[in-house]
Formats: structure tokens, sequence, C-alpha cells
């Protein structure tokens, strides 16, 4: 939110940013009064309207400022006091000492500052500041942490605001010149409109403005805090409600009948019946396909829980209808994958090609001659579907698996495949499990289904977090004897975020390593993101035939490969991945009949570590991963294009997001083109996002 209606925001007084003119001594100790200013750029404050916008994340009670004769030894205490006289030392090379008498109405105390020069130079004797640090004693006075300057400098006591700062613009400094614009909060714009203020009880946004930055009330920092984190969610959600609006009632997909006469044969060939969750998730599907309004759906199922059943029963219905159907994967390996399953649920019943950037030349062109006739009417494949050769005649289903992997841009383009006037329908699906809290912010204007059942037979996973020699020993016996009783074993290599080819390199070394030593006995097999797609393809190909007992892999298994046979997973420096990509890693074993065992390398005492000893349920593992890293962090933010809030914070404001869209349903539903004149900020706000014409 802007702070002010008007274009001409005032610019930030570069005055205000710089440090006290430094005394001869702090420029000798370097200084810089510039990299306040710099500092400022970095936080992007170059307004009094980005100051003013520039909330505190957190408040600290300071509690109230003490009368300095009251003061204990040992007290974290705050005073507001004035300076008699001060004083700069340096007993020591590299130790500065400014030492300042101070007083207040019950009497004197000393204060000390450590290697904070420029303060002699700044606090003139007869200045009025507000101190806060440790009580020493009697004798040795106060240890200042923080001060602050100002003949009125009661801001600093009480609860007291921390911004988010940076080493050369710290936060007590930026609270100093937020006070010095604080006249200028009162002409902040409210965006919301009196009946929404009025119906939520909320202040209006200059009171909370202030407030947030100088509470002065006990219970006025809260009011403030849910009004600002409210208007933040509301306006979110008010945007992502009006592009689902726009969306219903501009777009037409091609309404798919479910006519039984692919599907319903298909499913008895099954060598399975599907899942009550699976089942639902059909219904919900064929409900959204039948219509016109183009379905946008998530599946969100963690591996093996049988997403590509579902999947393909939404493209059979395409097929059914004579039209054609479409899944993108991120990766070939995975598209492969897709293919493979996709193969043997179909049993032949209708064609199905895959498309990748390794496909052959002259296979491309035959594949892109029937896409383009209709005859072929379905195809798997990888980004490759998106460039512009590729033709559909008559698009109706789109499936992108792993959606957060691809671009907006990217999924739009394979949208846009489909015929004239017409979008398709799109089943977006995703193995990373979102608790709940968080699926209307990162998943805000999709459908969500969840497959949580998995599917009868599997057998459960017992994980274990090892350490140690002794520990390691023995779980390579455990792996051996596995292999000796037929079974096959996967071994991760660490996680190497800065470069592939490390990784790679890596793993190498360590599946050389293994065959030489712990599996000397056994064929170690080697897969890793630098081989080129024939060899993964040929190494994927060795371990399923089990030509090969071990599979040493960076974590470029972590989709893809279906290898039930497989019933050990050993993963190397477990604490370097995330608890959900751990999750997934190991839903790579314990998918046949058989007991697996995953065992984690690491610190047992790591709480990620021991919650996934704990626990085999990817929601309730993302729902710990959310209370561990916070919702900022949780599966990488951008990446899931999680909104970064500035005040509201998730899950613990759950219930005010719950407000908030209801509130801006309830907008839309009276106003739909926010055409009401106190909605006008409003209006602006929807349209800088380009959901409602200008
Ligand atoms: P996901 O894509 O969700 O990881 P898949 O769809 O690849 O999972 O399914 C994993 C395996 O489980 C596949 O081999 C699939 O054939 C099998 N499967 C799917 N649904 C069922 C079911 N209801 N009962 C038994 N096996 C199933
Ligand atoms: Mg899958």
């Amino acid at each position: 939110m802007r702070a002010f209606a008007s274009d001409e925001q005032q610019p930030l007084d570069v005055q205000l940013l710089s440090l006290p003119r430094p005394s001869e001594l702090a420029r000798e100790l370097d200084v810089k009064p510039k990299r306040a200013g710099q500092a400022a750029e970095a936080l992007g404050l170059h307004t009094v309207g980005d100051l003013i916008e520039h909330f505190p994340f957190r408040h600290e009670d300071r509690g109230e400022a003490r009368p300095i004769a009251a003061l204990s030894p040992g007290e974290d205490a705050t005073v507001v006091a004035q300076v008699r006289r001060i004083s700069l030392r340096r007993p020591r090379p590299r130790l500065t000492m400014v030492e300042a008498t101070v007083f207040d109405e019950s009497g004197p105390m000393k204060a000390t500052w450590f290697n904070q020069p420029w303060v002699a130079d700044r606090l003139a004797p007869g200045t009025r500041v507000v101190l806060h640090g440790k009580f020493q004693n009697a004798r040795r006075g106060l240890t200042v942490s923080e001060y602050e300057v100002g003949t009125d400098a009661s801001h600093s006591a009480g609860v007291v605001p921390v911004y988010p700062a940076t080493e050369h613009l710290k936060s007590p400094k930026i609270r100093e010149l937020v006070w010095s614009v604080r006249d200028t909060i009162r002409h902040v714009v409210e965006p919301l409109p009196a009946w929404l203020r009025v119906a939520e009880r909320l202040p209006d946004r200059a009171a909370a403005v202030d407030a947030v930055h100088f509470p002065e009330q006990e219970d006025e920092e809260p009011a403030a805090r849910r009004r600002l984190a409210f208007e933040e969610l509301f306006l979110f959600e008010l945007t992502v409600a009006a592009r689902r609006r726009a969306r219903d009632e501009e777009l037409t997909a091609p309404a798919l009948e479910a006519t039984g006469e692919l599907v319903d044969g298909w499913l008895t060939t099954l060598p399975f019946s599907l899942t009550g969750d699976q089942r639902a998730a059909t219904e919900a599907i064929d409900a959204d396909l039948a219509r016109e309004r183009p379905m946008q759906r998530l599946l969100m199922g963690e591996v093996g829980s049988g997403k590509t059943v579902v999947a393909l029963h939404a493209m059979l219905r395409a097929a059914e209808n004579g039209r054609q159907a479409v899944m993108m994967a991120p990766t070939e390996t995975l598209a492969e994958q897709h293919l493979a399953t996709l193969d043997r649920l179909l049993g032949g019943h209708v064609p199905i090609a895959l498309l990748t950037g390794s496909t052959p030349a002259a296979r491309r062109r035959e594949i892109l001659d029937r896409s383009a006739s209709g005859e072929l009417g379905l195809v798997v494949g990888t980004h490759a579907l998106i460039e512009p050769a590729v033709v559909f005649r008559d698009l109706a289903l789109v499936v992108v698996d792993e959606q957060h992997r691809f671009g907006v841009r990217q999924r739009a383009a394979l949208e846009d495949k489909a015929p004239e006037g017409l979008v398709p329908h799109v089943l977006h699906m995703t193995a990373t499990p979102i608790p709940r809290t968080l699926q209307r912010t990162v998943y805000g204007d999709l459908d969500v289904t969840a497959l949580r059942e998995l599917p009868a037979g599997r057998r459960p996973i017992q994980t274990h977090v090892v350490d140690g020699a002794r520990a390691r020993a023995r779980a390579y016996e455990r792996a051996r004897e596995e292999i000796a009783a037929g079974r096959q074993v996967f071994v991760v290599c660490p996680l190497v975020e800065e470069s592939e080819a490390l990784q790679a390199k890596a793993a190498t070394r360590e599946a050389e390593e293994l065959q030489r030593t712990e599996f000397r006995d056994q064929r170690v097999a080697l897969i890793h993101g630098q081989m080129s797609s024939r060899d993964k393809q040929e190494a994927m190909r060795r371990f399923a035939e089990r030509e090969a007992d071990v599979l040493v892999a960076t974590s470029v298994i972590e989709v893809g490969i279906d290898v039930p046979n497989a019933s050990v997973m050993m993963i190397e420096a477990a604490e370097r991945y995330g608890i959900s990509q751990l999750h997934q890693l190991r839903g790579r074993i314990g998918r046949g009949p058989h007991e697996s065992l995953c065992i984690l390398f690491g610190d047992p005492k790591l709480p990620r570590l021991r919650a996934l000893a704990d626990s085999r349920d990817g929601f309730e593992l993302a729902t710990i991963d959310l209370d561990i890293r916070g919702a900022g962090d949780v599966l990488g933010t951008r990446q899931h294009g999680m909104p970064l809030f500035r005040v509201a914070r998730l899950p613990d404001d759950d219930e005010l997001l719950e407000r908030a869209h209801s509130r801006a349903e309830e907008l839309l539903d009276r106003d739909p083109r926010l055409e009401a004149a106190e909605h006008a900020l409003l209006r602006g706000v929807v349209i800088s996002e380009e959901l409602i014409p200008a």
C-alpha cells in the first residue's frame, strides 16, 4: 500500500539519514555516514512514504522508563535522562569508551558506550536521551545498548517497535527517522471503505500506522497490527477473487461430457480399484469438466498416492469427447516415467505419445503431424510441448505435473494452444502437500483436492536417523541383507545447492567408493543431473530391470523413479534437505509388497529429522515444517508464488485470512466492478494487477 495518494511523494531528507557527524577518531575508525544513506537505499526507503510504510516486524516490551535511583544491579533498564557531562576514552587500541554522567529527577548515574565514539559528539551536555541497557551497579552505572535522542524521547520506553534494519541503519535510528516525520502520518490514505472498517472494527489507517510505530497505550499496538494485517490480506484476497471472477466470466472451456465410452471400460481393466480419495477426486474433476467454466483444480497428493490415475481419468474424458489432452512434466525423467505409467494403465486403449527435447527429429515430426490433425488424443512431455511448432486440433485439457516447477508464462503458453476462443481445463498436480492454513494464499485461485489415503497394499516405511561410524556400518549391513533377499537400494548423495556439477562429481565419487568398499559384491549404478538424458535413461533401465542392486543418485530421483522392488533408501547429510524433500525422496521406496527402510544419516536430535522418523503423513509433516520454519520459508516462497506479507503472519493470522477472504467476496458481490466512490482506491489496487480493465 502506498502511503499517500499524491504522485509526488516527498523525497526523504538525506540529512536525516546521515549518522551524526563523526569525530576525527570516528573517521579514523572508518565509520562512514554515507553508508547510512546506502543502507536506506537497500531497505527501499526513498521517500517519506516509504519510511512510514516501513513497519516494525515485532515489538519489544521495554517496560516503563524507571527512575535512576530505583534501579537495581543486573536490571535491564530504560531510563529517560539528561546528559550532564560526556567524554571519550581510548583505554586500548581498538577499544573506545564514551562515558557520560546523566541524571533525572531522582538522581545521577554513569552511562557507558563501547566502541561508538560518535556518541560523544552527538550527546552534548543538556541533551535529553532515552537510554536502554544493563544497569551494572551504582559505581559502574548503565552499559548502554540502545539510545535515542529527543526533546520528546518518550517513544523509546514502553513497547518499542523493532524494524527490519541493516548494519549501517539500525532499528533505533529508523525509529528516530520515523519519529521525525510523524506529523505526516495523519495524511496517509485510507483504502478500506467505512462499512468494512465498521464491520471488522478496524481503526482507520492513519491511526493504525501511527500506533504501530508509536504505541502508547498497552493494547493499541495489537489492534493496529491487526488492522494492517487485515488490510494486507484483504487486498490480496480481493485481487485473487477478482482474478477468479474475471476468468469465470470471460473464458469458456469446452464442456466435456462423461459418456463413459472409454472410461468405464478402462476402469475395469485396472489391476486395482480406486481409493476413496481417488474416486472423490475423479468425481470433482468430472463435475468441473462438464461445465464451460474452465477448470483450475489442484490435485495434491504425496508421492505414490496415485495422482497419475486420476489425471489419466480426466485425460480420457477429453478423448471420450473426441478432444485432446496433454500432460506436462518438469523433467524428461518424469515425463518418461509418466508415459510408462500411462502406457501400462492404458493397455493400448488410446494412442499416446511422448514429446521431449530429446525426441528424435523424425519422430517429433510425426507426433506434431498427428497432434495437429487430432489423431493423437494424448500427449505427454516436457517444456518441449510449449514450443510454437506444437499445435493441437482440439486441446481440451492440460495436466501440469509438479506445477510449481513451471513459471506462470510457461503454463499460459500451453493453455494458449486450445482452439480459437476456448481455453482448456487445467489440472495442476503437486506432490508437495501444503498445510491447509497456507493453501488459500499459495493457491489462491485454484480449487484444491487432496489425496491423503495411500493405495492399499502399501507397507509403511520405517525411518531411522543414524549418526556415527558404528551405526553407519550396521546400516550398510542391513542394506546388503536386503539385497541378498532380492531387494534394491537407493543411496542419495548430499544436496549441493550451489552447483549441480559439484553434486554430480560427489555422487560419482560416492558410487566408485561404495563399489570398492561396502557394496564390493553388489552392482552399483549411478544417476545424476549432469548425465545426458540417454545415460540417465540407461541407468534407470538397469536399476528398474534389476541389473543393478544399488543406485547412487543425486536429488534427481526426488521425482520420477518407480521401482517397487527397491526397499532401502539411504540419504547422506540428510540435514541439507528440507522436510518435504526428504519425505518425497523416501516416497521412492515402500512402493512394493516389501517392508521398507529409510536411513537418514544426520543428527538424530534435529527436530526436522526426528519428525520424519515419527511421521509418515505428508500433510502432518508439512504442518510441522511450517511450525519449525514459519510460513515465509516453507517450500521456498518464491517458487510457490507465496505472497510475502509484511505485517500478516501465517499461520497465526489464519482466522484473519478467512475473514479477509469472505469480506473480499462480499465486496465483489456488492460491487463487482468496484464502481462505488468509496471503493475507488481498492479499484486502483485491483486495476494495477490488470484484473479489471481500467
Ligand atoms: P503419484 O503420481 O501420486 O506419485 P502414481 O499415480 O504414480 O503416484 O501411483 C503410484 C503407483 O501406485 C503406480 O504404480 C500406480 O499404478 C499405483 N496405484 C495408483 N492407484 C492405486 C490404487 N488405487 N491401488 C493400488 N495401486 C495404485
Ligand atoms: Mg507422479
